[in-house]
């Protein structure tokens, strides 16, 4: 049996965020972050979430690394058509680093917000999103 949110509202909200707050403001953060410790439907939400992006970004890494063995052993034993597999190879790896780049820029996963600072804690006087000098005021 499905359980119900206990605020539907405040449930709606974090929906559409995919259950992530961490780029909200330390000052707003707090209601949700209530609601996170008080529903857990909605913990249970957010858990999902984040282990689907832990997920893809190993996913991602996987994948780039076995296109680069791949390209290391086309490299190695030189078979017939080897450019053509080495390209491959090469464009395979090509496009997991830009997956991997990606879905770290796009989620809220842990390792995102080691590798990239900027997009976690958002210091209040950074002023980011507000219009120039609307911070200060
Ligand atoms: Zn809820």
């Amino acid at each position: 049996m499905a359980q119900k949110c206990t605020d539907p509202v405040v449930g709606d909200i974090l929906a559409t965020w995919r259950y992530d707050i961490s780029g909200l403001a330390p000052d707003m953060r707090v209601a949700y972050e209530e609601h996170l410790a008080e529903c857990p439907r909605c913990a249970g939400k957010q858990r999902l979430h984040r282990t689907i992006d832990v997920t893809l970004v190993l996913l991602a890494s996987l994948s780039a690394v076995a296109f680069l063995g791949a390209f290391g052993i086309v490299r190695h034993y030189k078979p017939s058509h080897a450019f053509y597999l080495e390209l491959a190879g090469l464009a395979g790896f090509a496009f997991s680093a830009f997956m991997w780049l990606a879905v770290l820029l796009a989620t809220p996963a842990p390792l995102s917000r080691w590798l990239f600072p900027v997009y976690g804690e958002v210091p209040p006087q950074a002023g980011w999103g507000c219009p120039r000098g609307a911070a200060t005021v």
